[in-house]
């Protein structure tokens, strides 16, 4: 499997089916913040996002949002309205933030997904630190100017896969 290659692409978090993860045996969901938990537009999550992340909390799942987001005091504002352990900073692709994360949550590289909206940050850094990886759509078209350019390659890259919706 490529580097670039998502384990499963589906339409937004909110769709992602626990009960299922939980069945495959994952206890830990590792959270992109930035256009996967929160609108790039936006200042915070969607109701729809927040009463997920409770069924996950409900069912057990540990949860940990890694961000690439410089603006540590709003990582953590968010991680803290949600109910999240969070890590800042990430500077994923590389894989050491997830690793950390890993840690955070108490898990095996097994038993944890990463979900992120970006191929080459999210997608990229999970399949370095061998964890499975959940591919979203972006929640707004809003992006920073580096990630606009990446998001030209990202289409091209995700024409074959199909989304489940
Ligand atoms: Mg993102």
């Amino acid at each position: 499997m490529s580097l670039f290659s998502p384990t499963r692409y589906v339409a937004s978090v909110d769709r992602i089916d626990l009960e299922e993860l939980f069945a495959r045996g994952k206890r830990a969901i590792l959270l992109d913040r930035d256009n996967t938990l929160v609108p790039r537009d936006r200042a915070a999550a969607p109701d729809e996002v927040a009463a997920w992340l409770d069924r996950a909390k409900a069912l057990g799942f540990r949860l940990c949002m890694v961000s690439n987001n410089w603006h540590r005091d709003q990582v953590m504002r968010s991680a803290g309205e949600l109910g999240l352990e969070a890590i800042s900073h990430a500077m994923k692709p590389a894989p050491f933030a997830l690793n950390a994360g890993l840690k955070r949550t108490g898990v095996s590289k097994d038993e944890a997904v990463m979900v992120g909206d970006q191929l080459y940050t999210d997608v990229w850094a999970g399949n370095l630190a061998g964890i499975d990886t959940i591919l979203v759509k972006p929640q707004a078209t809003a992006d920073l100017w580096y990630t606009q350019i990446f998001r030209i390659f990202e289409r091209r890259a995700l024409r074959n896969l199909t989304c489940e919706e």
